[in-house]
């Protein structure tokens, strides 16, 4: 069952971030929190709330863990590598925490709710000193208040189907883009996937919360609108509404902004919802359905609940809809019993889609999922092999893809410096096209209008116009 996490418990968190400011000013008058977040977009919300209650007690925040009172590490736990990253700068942090005893060394995020990681961070890190999962967030000030007045280890990983907690301070990293999480948790299981495991069932914000947050954020001038949820796609399910309605009201917000929204699940991706994007102009043209694989005998044992055959509907579906949008995907290449005869589908399913770009894996196993219990009998080696050919295949099609572009021209909101040159400004177009142009900084956090000149693999160059 959801728990709402009621105002007065905000409240009363709120009382403990006053009296946690007054003990970290008593030590120091100008105490510092470093935050490290790893992973998704979602983690990077939940550590702009982590940032906001610090900042509350009224920590200045750094970006090195280097002679911090409070450091962070804000964990994801979807790849084994991003683990040992974690890992390995908690283990860097013995030396820093045996010349300064007082600093607080917390670890918080997917990683967490795994009980093998909270035994690994108890018997191989004794410098850490609280561990606080997903469900536990808005109770940092507590936790921060019990450190500071002599508490013992602390390891606050409650269990349940997960929490909503509303009210909590943010420090949003951008002014341009603000995102908003939707909903939390997962309800599919796909055979490979932590999620469901580390953030619990599905459960939605209500709708004038989301409206209210995003809103505000226009307000403070952001324009990019980023929705969030692990699947978007079944937002409000439980709440009698839908992704399709919340979509409607947020575009209907007036100024101008820029509404995106991650992830999505192909199997609810409906074609309600396409008709709804068609018809709201400030939903961005870009869609990311991640297929994972083009084998139905794979995608069964991923427990995806789609088969390719869905899936080349939905895009023939949404190309006759929105002739002008872009669509991406994931693939994960290398699942356990995967054959050559399987990745020889996904090559073709990819020939077939001609996806505008594509994030790409080789399976990596995650303890407590069905796909780490499967046979495997590809080798890794083998698997690096298939790996550098869907490489080559998506190689041709993206550059082709850009090329198309060359010419046109497009509405671009301008983000910052150029990715491929510091003389020059970067943005994505609305089908989330990377494009660096010509400008000065007077353009950073405003729509321009920008003709494509030339097209790489994976970005595009062009000259703003009036
Ligand atoms: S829908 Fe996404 S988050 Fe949920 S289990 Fe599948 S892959 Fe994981």
């Amino acid at each position: 069952m959801t728990i709402k996490i009621s105002p007065d418990e905000i409240k009363r968190q709120r009382e403990f971030s006053k009296k946690a400011g007054e003990i970290l000013k008593s030590r120091t008058a100008s105490p510092i929190a470093h935050v490290h977040t790893f992973g998704c977009q979602q983690n990077v919300s939940d550590g702009e709330k982590i940032k906001g209650m610090l900042a509350e007690m009224g920590c200045g925040l750094s970006n090195t863990p280097d002679g911090a009172d409070i450091v962070i590490f804000n964990t994801c736990a979807v790849r084994e590598n991003a683990e040992d990253r974690v890992f390995g700068n908690l283990g860097a942090l013995k030396h820093e925490k045996a010349k300064n005893p007082d600093m607080i060394i917390a670890v918080c995020g997917c990683m967490t709710e795994q009980e093998h990681i909270v035994e690994r961070i108890k018997k191989s890190f004794p410098h850490v000193d609280l561990v606080f999962g997903t469900n536990a967030l808005h109770t940092l000030p507590e936790l921060i208040y019990g450190q500071l007045t002599g508490k013992k280890r602390v390891f606050s990983v409650p269990k349940c189907d997960g929490t909503i907690a509303e009210g909590l301070p943010i420090r949003r990293e951008s002014r341009i883009t603000a995102n908003i999480p939707i909903m939390y948790g997962c309800n599919n299981f796909c055979s490979y996937c932590i999620v469901p495991f580390v953030r619990g069932r599905e459960r939605s914000r209500e709708m004038s919360d989301i409206i209210a947050e995003v809103k505000q954020a226009i307000e403070s001038g952001a324009k990019d609108i980023w929705l969030l949820g692990q699947n978007v796609n079944s937002y409000g399910k439980e709440l009698g509404t839908s992704f399709s309605e919340l979509l409607r009201e947020v575009n209907a917000i007036s100024g101008e902004f820029r509404i995106n929204y991650m992830s999505s699940h192909p199997k609810d991706a409906t074609k309600e919802l396409i008709d709804t994007i068609a018809e709201c102009e400030k939903v961005s043209r870009h869609f990311h359905l991640p297929v994972q694989s083009g084998s139905d005998r794979i995608l069964k044992l991923m427990n995806r609940h789609y088969t390719r055959s869905d899936y080349l509907e939905e895009v023939r579906y949404i190309r006759e809809k929105i002739p002008d949008s872009a669509i991406t995907s994931d693939i994960i290449v290398g699942f356990p019993g995967e054959t050559y005869e399987d990745f020889k589908d996904t090559l073709s399913l990819i020939e077939q889609v001609r996806f505008d770009s594509l994030y790409t894996f080789i399976f990596s196993p995650r303890k407590g999922t069905k796909a780490s219990e499967m046979d495997d009998f590809v080798s890794a080696e083998e698997k690096g092999k298939w790996f550098k050919e869907l490489l080559s295949v998506q190689s041709q099609i993206g550059r082709g893809m850009y090329e198309k572009y060359v010419g046109r021209t497009f509405r671009v909101l301008c983000e910052g410096r150029g990715r491929s040159n510091e003389k020059l400004f970067t943005g994505h177009t609305e089908q989330g096209a990377i494009v660096d142009f010509d400008g000065d900084s007077s353009l950073i956090g405003k729509f321009v209008s920008v003709k494509i000149e030339q097209a790489f693999e994976w970005m595009l160059m062009g000259k703003t116009i009036d």
